[in-house]
C-alpha cells in the first residue's frame, strides 16, 4: 500500500478518516504488512501482501477470485496487444482521455484490473476495490505503477472516506452482488460534488432469464470452482467448433447463442482464434460460477440512482445497461 492511499481511505463502518497503525514490512515505500485502524470505532484492519484487507477472504465472490488469479492476463489490452478493454472503458464512460488528470478514480469491482490498466495510463490516481482476492491478481498485473492503488473491500462498504474521489466506474459488476439494488445506492457517497459515475450492469428484459445459463446455474453456481473450470475445459472441444459454426448463422445465430451457454465472441475481428478460445473458457466460467447473476431493468437503476444523489442521469446506447451520471451537490 502507498502511503498517499491514506488521504482518501475511510472506515467502512463509520467513514471516517483511517490511522495507518503499523508498519511491519515496507519495500520500496510501499507497505507490504502493516494495520489501519478506526479511532471511532476501534476497529482494525490488516495490510497483507501490500493491500488493505476489510473482508474475509471466503466471501460470495469467491469464484472470482479463483477466476482473476488463474485468468489475469486474458483480458489485459497491453498484454493481448488489443485495444477492446480502453474502448470500452471510454465509451461506456464517455469520459475523454486525460481528462482525469491529476484526479483520484475508483474502479468498483476491479477483478484483474483490465479497466484498471487503461484509467492508469492517465495522470490520476486509480484505486481498484474487489471483494475477492482477484486484487492479488490485480496487484501482480499493475501494482507497481505509481499511480495504481488496490484495496480488498466490500461495495456494500467502501473503505472511502465520504466525498473524496472525483470519478468512479463500476463495469459488469452490479449484477454479480447479492442485492443490486443497495449496491448502486451506496457508491455515490464516496464521490466529490460533480464526481462523474459510469455503470454497465446485466439488463433483464422479458426473455433475459430464458438463456441456457440460467437453468444451469442452478447446479453450477455451488460447484467448486476448480471441478467447474474442468467440466468447461472437457465441454468446451466439443461445443466450440459447434458455436463456431451456429453462432455465425445471421439472425438464427442470436438464438443459438441464448441456447448454447458458451461465450464465443465470433464477432470480435481483434482476438486471433486462440485468444477467442481463452476468452470464452474464461467467460463460460464467469457465467456459471458467480453465486449471483442478477439482471437490472432500466427504470429500477434510473430512480436508485436518482434518490442516491446522481443527476445528469442517461442512459448511454452501448450493450448491456450503461448509465452514467454525476453526483449533485448533496446527498
Ligand atoms: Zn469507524
Amino acid at each position: 500500500m502507498k502511503q498517499k492511499l491514506l488521504q482518501i481511505l475511510g472506515c467502512p463502518k463509520c467513514h471516517g478518516a483511517l490511522e495507518l497503525l503499523a508498519k511491519e514490512t515496507v519495500e520500496k515505500e510501499e507497505i507490504i504488512t502493516g494495520s489501519l485502524g478506526c479511532l471511532r470505532c476501534g476497529i482494525n484492519w490488516p495490510i497483507k501482501s501490500g493491500i488493505p484487507r476489510f473482508v474475509p477472504s471466503e466471501n460470495y465472490a469467491s469464484s472470482f477470485g479463483y477466476q482473476w488469479n488463474r485468468f489475469k492476463r486474458v483480458q489485459i489490452d497491453s498484454i493481448n496487444g488489443i485495444a477492446q478493454s480502453e474502448r470500452r472503458l471510454y465509451t461506456e464512460s464517455e469520459w475523454e482521455k486525460n481528462w482525469t488528470s491529476g484526479e483520484w478514480v475508483l474502479d468498483v469491482g476491479c477483478g484483474a484490473g483490465r479497466f484498471l490498466e487503461v484509467a492508469s495510463r492517465d495522470k490520476c490516481q486509480v484505486v481498484g476495490v474487489d471483494i475477492s482476492n482477484a486484487v492479488d491478481a490485480a496487484a501482480e498485473m499493475l501494482g507497481s505503477r505509481d499511480n495504481v492503488h488496490l484495496v480488498q473491500g466490500s461495495i456494500f462498504e467502501l473503505p472511502f472516506r465520504d466525498g473524496v474521489l472525483d470519478a468512479c466506474y463500476c463495469i459488469g459488476v452490479i449484477q454479480h452482488t447479492p442485492d443490486p439494488g443497495l449496491a448502486l445506492s451506496v457508491i455515490p457517497r464516496v464521490l466529490k460534488a460533480g464526481g462523474k459515475f459510469a455503470v454497465t450492469i446485466y439488463e433483464r428484459n422479458k426473455f433475459t432469464l430464458l438463456n441456457s445459463k440460467y437453468p444451469l446455474r442452478f447446479f453450477t453456481r455451488w460447484l467448486n470452482s476448480k471441478i467447474l473450470l474442468v467440466l468447461i475445459h472437457g465441454m468446451m472441444p466439443f461445443l466450440w467448433p459447434l458455436t463456431e459454426v451456429l453462432f455465425r448463422i445471421p439472425i438464427l445465430g442470436r438464438l443459438f447463442r441464448f441456447l448454447i451457454p458458451i461465450a464465443n465472441y465470433v464477432e470480435e475481428p481483434e482476438l486471433s482464434w486462440k485468444q477467442r478460445y481463452q476468452w470464452a473458457v474464461l467467460d463460460t466460467f464467469d457465467m456459471l460460477a458467480p453465486r449471483y447473476d442478477q439482471p437490472q431493468k432500466e427504470s429500477y437503476v434510473v430512480d436508485v440512482l436518482q434518490r442516491a444523489g446522481l443527476c445528469q442521469i442517461r442512459r448511454l446506447n452501448n450493450p448491456g445497461l450503461n448509465v452514467v451520471g454525476q453526483r449533485g451537490r448533496s446527498i
